[in-house]
């Protein structure tokens, strides 16, 4: 039974949005339709919204639901994690954020987009951070792992092939853009790394972000959000976090006028999208180093963090994460790492990462966690998340209706910020024509 809490009935049903059937439809929103009719109605209750999954992709579909709330069209959002924030793959994400694919040598769909809406949330989950009350659980909390949300200390490639230096060269985005530079300037910014091709390219304005603390933080700015709409007369605006697995989405029947899954590489173990998703799943494995007291020359605060065949995502002077391994096909989405996984993980990023960072070797283990990815296929437009309504897909006849919002694969937190935005967007006006067809034409094809 799900808890009531949040719901807020209407004694007099008022048609909204999503009620919009077209002829013959079993209550999926087709393309072409918008039907908001109903949005200047202040008699409308509350749209009831489970979102499942508290991940990159939930609490930023949750912040957009609610900053789109209005007097006349409140929120009532319930979201279901079976473990709680960040207990998918964005807990233990290694947090690097930038607008390329370093692979292809070339700025990633709507790069620029995702980028600056991205920030954008980086920035509202640091201010709602830094507005908390201090307590000594809160200190407590800041003192570990050195206190950042977000690392703007940039991100540093060196140059793996001459293929490399032309295209990013051709490249350059304003807000974060790439300076290639020589190996003298690159070991200015990291003493002794290794440049192999005389270039490595600098992107002054990339950040790593510690990704538990940002999705706490992005939840306290949600929680925020709701004090602020009620004090401002937005009553009836809701949000709860339950923590509890959802098995199936009949559990869900009848309570919800929207329900948006954000399962990540989860979401094809719901049976009514089992086998349906065009999705494939692959668990990384991240190794936590530390530099020993003996060691006195440590990592530069300023220093960025470095990406190459292995990535170090730096957590302070004395404390990175290297990454990752790729287990494609893998169903074990546990975070825990066993001995021998974690074994063979250095066996494997070790040397990738001791290529271009030798003083890698100094640096002892100190603990390793795992994520599912959920990569979705390869699109002319590259590898793009998973959008759009699901209600063909999930059958039955129903009044709600399942929108999906998945398959972010290895660029979680580039693609959250935009796509969020959008799907709560369509959500909010029952109208999938706002989410880009590129992200939505998986969908035709599962169909076909
Ligand atoms: C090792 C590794 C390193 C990565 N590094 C980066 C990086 O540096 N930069 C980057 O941008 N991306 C990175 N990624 C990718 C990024 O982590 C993912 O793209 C992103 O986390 C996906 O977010 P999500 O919200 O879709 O899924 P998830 O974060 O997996 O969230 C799904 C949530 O749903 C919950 N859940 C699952 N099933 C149920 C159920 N039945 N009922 C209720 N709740 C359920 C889970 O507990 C989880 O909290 C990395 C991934 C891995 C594995």
């Amino acid at each position: 039974m799900l808890p009531p809490s949040c719901f807020i009935r209407n004694p007099s049903p008022t048609f909204l949005p999503w009620e919009w059937k077209s002829p013959g439809s079993r209550g999926g929103c087709s393309r072409g339709t918008t039907s908001s009719v109903l949005l200047s109605s202040p008699s409308q209750r509350p749209v009831r919204c489970a979102l499942l999954g508290a991940g990159f992709a939930g609490l930023s579909v949750a912040w957009h639901l609610l900053q789109h709330s209005s007097k006349e069209l409140r929120v009532c959002i319930d979201i279901y994690d079976e473990v709680g924030i960040g207990g998918g793959a964005s807990g233990v994400s290694g947090g690097l954020l930038h607008p390329y694919s370093p692979k292809a040598a070339k700025l990633l769909w709507r790069g620029a987009e995702c980028w600056k809406e991205s920030l954008n949330l980086l920035s509202i989950a640091e201010a709602a951070w830094h507005s908390r009350e201090s307590t000594s659980e809160t200190q407590e909390f800041d003192q570990e792992l050195n206190g950042f949300i977000v690392r703007r200390g940039g991100i540093l490639r060196p140059a793996m092939d001459i293929k490399n230096l032309n295209v990013l060269n051709d490249n350059c985005l304003a807000s974060c853009r790439i300076e290639p530079i020589d190996k003298d300037t690159a070991q200015s910014l990291v003493p002794k790394l290794c440049v192999p091709f005389n270039t490595a390219f600098y992107m002054p304005k990339a950040v790593n972000i510690h990704s538990q603390r940002y999705l706490q933080a992005l939840f306290l700015a949600c929680e925020n959000l709701v004090k602020e709409l009620s004090t401002s007369g937005f009553g009836g605006t809701k949000l709860c976090l339950h923590k509890k697995s959802v098995n199936k989405l009949l559990e869900l029947q009848g309570e919800y006028d929207a329900v948006i899954i954000c399962l990540g590489a989860k979401a094809d173990m719901l049976p009514e999208l089992s086998g349906r998703l065009p999705l494939r799943t692959c668990r990384g494995v991240i190794a936590h180093l530390q530099l020993p007291d003996n060691i006195g020359e440590d990592y530069s605060d300023h220093s960025p963090s470095i990406l190459s065949d292995a990535w170090l995502a730096i957590q302070g002077p004395r404390s990175l994460y290297m990454g990752s391994t790729w287990e494609w096909k893998s169903r074990n989405y546990l975070p825990n790492v066993s001995a021998e996984e974690a074994t063979k993980a250095l066996q494997e990023l070790l040397p990738k990462a001791s290529a271009i960072y030798p003083g890698i070797k100094d640096w002892t283990f100190a603990g390793a966690r795992a994520g599912l990815r959920a990569m979705p296929p390869l699109t002319p437009h590259g590898s793009l998340p998973l959008l759009g309504c699901i209600n063909d897909l999930v059958g039955g006849n129903h009044t709600c209706k399942y929108w999906l919002f998945g398959g972010l694969g290895s660029r979680g937190l580039l693609y959250h910020g935009l796509l969020g935005k959008l799907i709560a967007q369509a959500v909010l006006l029952g109208n999938e024509d706002l989410i880009p067809s590129e992200l939505t034409s998986w969908r035709r094809k599962s169909n076909s």
